[in-house]
């Protein structure tokens, strides 16, 4: 039988004050957001917090901007609210579809954008887009705040390269321009994602040639992987992009570290790769799927 232990609720009224309490109460204590994957996780006893500091609670930690072409989510906001938000909407329509397709609506509207990069789990949507869209994290503590590409706050499978106290405040992402192609598909068979894969594309002539791509891959590997090599093949004319998508398969696959794990073999992940690279680009150039 899984039990919750007790545990104390703090609730701070700014994020230094956050990052001061969990100093305070030092290995007792952990942030805590939606709790969709902490409680679970204190539940089977991988987490043991006496004290939890709510982050939901921190004024303008959940709001959602755009500021001089950039939009700006901070790190609370749930998952149900970027998908509902007007400005994702209209400033980075690929990330709002993306956010709409996470877990189940009970999950997205208590689970945040936040909670989910931090937890790292390797079955999730949202870094593998971020990736591609260009996406950075805002990371403030007592000590001081920094900002750091989204790739850069992964570490693993369930690690971040959060020091401790340090708290995610905001997520940005470069607002999308009319010569931006972007979308991320998924194909998932189990409760969480099995393959996660999110392009972007510049084109200056509505989509006849691309100049510039960004290719992410998710969930096949411990940690969302760019595939740096196949971005190389993205570019040019769209019929010769076209010709070379099975190679750049193998460039992605090879730049990730493909897992034999119960969502099925790592030659089988590659195969999921090359059919839904196919698929990820023709959406992102507005084709309609096969
Ligand atoms: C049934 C189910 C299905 C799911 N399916 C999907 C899916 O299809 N795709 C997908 O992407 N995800 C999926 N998820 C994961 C879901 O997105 C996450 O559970 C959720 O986003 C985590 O956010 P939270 O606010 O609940 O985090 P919490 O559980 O509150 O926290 C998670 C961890 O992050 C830390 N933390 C939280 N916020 C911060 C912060 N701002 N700064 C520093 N540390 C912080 C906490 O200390 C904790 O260690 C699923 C989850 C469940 C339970």
């Amino acid at each position: 039988m899984t039990t919750l232990s007790r545990f104390e609720i703090h609730q701070p009224a700014s994020a230094l004050e956050a990052s001061q309490m969990l100093a305070h109460y030092g290995e007792d204590a952990g942030f805590y957001a939606g709790g969709t994957e902490l409680l679970l996780a204190m539940k089977h006893s991988a987490l043991n917090y006496r004290h939890l500091i709510d982050l939901k609670v921190v004024p303008g930690l959940n709001s959602i901007d755009v500021r001089n072409g950039f939009l700006e989510i901070g790190a609370t906001s749930t998952h149900r609210s970027i998908e509902r938000s007007a400005l994702v909407e209209q400033h980075q329509p690929a990330m709002a579809e993306m956010e709409s397709q996470v877990a189940n609506v009970r999950v997205r509207a208590t689970g945040t954008l936040g909670g989910n990069l931090c937890f790292a789990e390797p079955h999730s949507d949202p870094a593998t887009l971020l990736l591609v869209l260009g996406g950075t994290v805002k990371i403030e503590s007592a000590a001081g705040a920094r900002e750091i590409p989204v790739g850069d706050l992964i570490a693993g499978a369930y690690a971040s390269t959060l020091q401790a106290g340090e708290i995610l405040t905001k997520i940005t992402i470069p607002c999308a321009k009319p010569t931006h192609r972007s979308a991320y598909m998924k194909f998932q068979i189990h409760e969480r994602p099995t393959l996660g894969l999110g392009l972007w594309l510049e084109t200056p002539d509505d989509g006849r040639t691309f100049t510039s791509a960004r290719v992410a891959v998710g969930c096949v590997c411990p940690f969302p992987a760019r595939g740096l090599n196949a971005e190389k093949l993205l570019t040019g004319s769209c019929t010769e992009v076209e010709k070379r998508l099975p190679e750049a398969t193998d460039a992605i696959a090879d730049a990730a570290d493909l897992l034999d794990d119960h969502e099925g073999s790592a030659e089988y992940k590659r195969h999921l790769i090359h059919v839904f690279l196919r698929r990820v680009f023709r959406k992102a150039i507005g084709e309609a799927l096969d």
